[in-house]
Order: C-alpha cells, then structure tokens, then sequence
C-alpha cells in the first residue's frame, strides 16, 4: 500500500493554515490544566469538521490529574481568557477548574480505532525578545509574561487540527474503522496523560501514536520509534518543625531546614541500579524564615527518572526511605506529594515498521533513523501506549527534526523555536499512518 498522492496535495495546501494555527497558540501560551483558549479553539474547530467532540469533565478524570494549579490560578487564567479572548463564555465553561482535555472522534465504519495524541500546553518561561528570535521579530512572540510554548506543544496542537481536516476532507475514502484525536493537558512535568486514561478514552483505541517536533534535531530527519522515554516520579517534599529562637532556646526548635539539608545530600548519594540508567534531582530547596529563627519549614521540588519502570520505582522507594529517615533524625514531619509520573514505554516493532516504509515513501525526509538510542526525556504518552498495549493494541512514537537553523535550539529555553515545515510533515506521516491502517481490510 502506497502512501495517497492526493491526499498529500492536500496537506501541502494546509501549510498556511498549520503556521496560522501554530503562531496563534505560540501567541496564547497556557501552561498545564490552564489550556482554556487553546481547548475551546480545538473544539470549535472539530465540531465545524463534523467529528463528534467530548471534551472537559467527559474527557479527564478528575481525581487523576496530577499537579493541579492553585484554584485562584486557575480562576485568575480562566478569567483572564474569557475577558480577553473573544471566545464566547459557553465555548470556554466547559474547560473551567482544570479539565482541558478534548477528543474528536470521526468514524467510517467497523474496524479499528486509531487515536492520535496532541499535546496543548506550554511552559514557565519568559520568552526572548531579541530581534533575531523569529516569533519576536514576526509579532508572535507570547503576550503571557512568564509563559511561553518552548516545546513545540503549539505546533502540535496546529498539526492536530490539520489532521482533523484532512480527515474530514477525505472521509468517503475511508471505508472501515475510525480514528480519535486526543488533545491532551499538561504534558510537561507528566501531569495529564494519565487521567485522560482513566476517563475511557483509549478504552476502545486498538492503535496510538503520538510525535515530537524536535528543535534540536536537523530539519528532514525523522526518527521512526522512539523508545528511551524514561520512568519518573515528580515529588513535592515538606518538612514541618518547630521553630524557636535560635540563641535563647535553639535546643527547642526542631529543625527542617537540617533534615532537608540531610535529605538533599543522601538523595544524591542513592546507589546506582545495576539494570540500566537512572537519575535523581533535587531542584529546589526552599527553607527557614529568618537569620536568627530555627528554621520550622523546608520544601524540596525533586524527580526521579530510571530506563525502565522497575528502576524508577527502586528510585522512589529509596528516595521515600530517605525523606523519612532525615525526618526522623531531627525530629520534624514529613510530607510527599506526588505531582507527576510517568511510566516507561516502547514502540512495537511493526508500528516502527509502517512508520520507517511511509516515511521512505514520503519525499519529504532526507534522513530515516529507525529507532532513537539516546537518552531521552520522560513522557506521559507512555500511559496510553501501556492502555492500547495491555489489551493487545500497538503503539508508536516518532520524531521529527525541526531544527530552524544548523545549530538547532534547545527545548525548554528562551529562545526555542521551530522550522514551520516539520509541521506539515508530521501530518502527511499521521495521515498516511491512518490510511495505511484503515485501508486494506484484513
Ligand atoms: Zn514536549
């Protein structure tokens, strides 16, 4: 089965709307489970292509979200947006109070069903506004202070809609089987895959893929399965003391700052696992009132990562038996909280095959790598991978290089940025994906 020559055409001819829709999110920058405008924009867009929508409480779980917002930073976004945006109120309510996920569905008949997973949010950073940095320079550039889409996640949500229309275009060419698109909240720090399974959404998925956008790897490359996603474990850590004076009465106070100080040091010094690679930060310290106070609070942000489920789980499991013990050494209180998580996960091998032929096909790659070997990063994606998997599904992954220049940028920094023509590649991959599966009858 060859790739559709018209319908790559008609992706081509998407390519103003992909860097429309690309610039206008990079424009609107929402960070996870704040996604309001970007979600009511996506379901707009799906319900005009005729796909059936479900989106917000329908969608998310709501006692699986991790890393939830405040309620006032959530009240302030959602506000912010509906004075703002121009969206009408009844398009924005339904992704109130942090359920901003939405999922389309377009069916042709019995069959399989493919979903395919765009991630919406956006980071913490205040974007560059130096005149060589191309959203500065063409009037994108984030109007949100401290937020900033530094992930490419604005180009994938454009890259979702572009399949959205594509599909809807050629509906009458499929003849059995249906496809999902999943736009998922709060990817980064692995806060939002997990609930969009538990709501159901994969539960009738025998296929998922999703794909990267990597600003750091030269434009015309795509890795096929990318496999090194990392287990990891976001945790938030208090320690609770007591505080008292520290020259009259130090011996009273019960110190937090110390267990944290204990706690930092010993949970960089966790042995190595044997198995494979594994890592361990602890990001923030945050500790004590005042110079002259024994301190009676201390907080950690940490993370742990490991190859493989089994190694971060030793990595928990020690990191916990630490927190603990410092506790107990000086005397205070221990709290975590897990704000994140994220399972390991792999592509089949069969997927990376239809991957690695399409891509062969499409003119469009002027390299093909197989499957990725370096290290990666940690992605929630890995959820519905393990959903689709368990029950006998298939699932793949795959990258491609968006580098806007030799040098690339890196991910997650001020100055990221994408070559817009990765887009329209991805979605001439995801189409020909879904033709290929939905085709020929087996
Ligand atoms: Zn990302």
């Amino acid at each position: 089965m060859t790739v559709n020559k018209e319908l790559l055409k008609y992706i081509e001819s998407l390519e103003h709307t992909l860097s429309r829709d690309r610039q206008y999110f990079h424009t609107y920058p929402e960070v996870g489970w704040t996604e309001v405008r970007t979600a009511a924009v996506v379901m707009e867009r799906l319900t005009s292509l005729g796909f059936d929508v479900k989106y917000g409480k329908s969608v998310i779980a709501a006692s699986e979200r991790m890393g939830l917002p405040t309620e006032a930073v959530l009240k302030e976004h959602f506000e912010r947006t509906l004075m703002t945006s121009g969206i009408p109120e009844a398009s924005l309510t339904p992704f109130k109070d942090g359920f901003t996920g939405v999922v389309g569905s377009i069916n042709f008949g019995e069959g399989p069903i493919i979903g395919l997973r765009f991630d919406m949010d956006a980071l913490k950073l205040t974007e560059s506004n130096e005149e060589k940095h191309q959203p500065s320079k063409n009037g994108f550039i984030s109007v949100h202070e401290g937020i900033m889409h530094a992930c490419g996640h604005d180009g994938h949500t454009a890259i979702g809609l572009a399949v959205a229309d594509v599909l809807s275009h050629f509906k009458d060419t499929f003849k059995y089987g249906g496809v999902k698109l999943i736009f998922q909240p709060a990817e980064e720090g692995v806060r939002g895959a997990k609930s969009m399974v538990a709501s159901g959404v994969l539960d009738d998925v025998t296929h998922v893929f999703a794909c990267h956008l990597m600003a750091d790897i030269p434009y015309g490359k795509i890795i096929c399965g990318t496999n090194g996603f990392m287990a990891t474990s976001k945790m938030d850590v208090i320690f609770t003391g007591k505080p008292s004076h520290a020259g009259a009465s130090p011996d009273q106070g019960k110190n937090a700052l110390l267990a944290a100080c204990t706690a930092t040091l010993n949970l960089h010094a966790i042995p190595r696992h044997h198995k494979g690679a594994s890592r361990i930060n602890v990001g923030t310290l945050n500790a004590g009132t005042d110079r002259n106070v024994i301190a009676d609070k201390a907080v950690l942000k940490i993370e742990t990562r490991g190859e493989n489920t089994e190694i971060n789980d030793y990595m928990r499991q020690h990191a916990q038996r630490i927190i603990d013990s410092s506790a107990v050494m000086y005397g205070v209180a221990s709290e975590v909280t897990f704000v994140g998580e994220a399972i390991g996960g792999y592509s089949d091998e069969i997927m990376i095959d239809h991957i690695e032929d399409i891509a062969k096909q499409l003119t469009c790659f002027s390299e093909i790598e197989r499957t990725s070997s370096r290290a990666a990063g940690s992605e929630d994606f890995s959820y519905m991978m393990k959903a689709v998997q368990d029950r006998g599904g298939k699932a793949a992954y795959f990258s491609i290089g968006a580098a806007v220049d030799a040098k690339g940028r890196g991910h997650h920094t001020t100055m990221f940025d994408i070559n817009e023509s990765a887009m329209t590649d991805s979605v001439k991959v995801f189409a020909s994906i879904v033709t290929r599966l939905l085709s020929d009858k087996k």
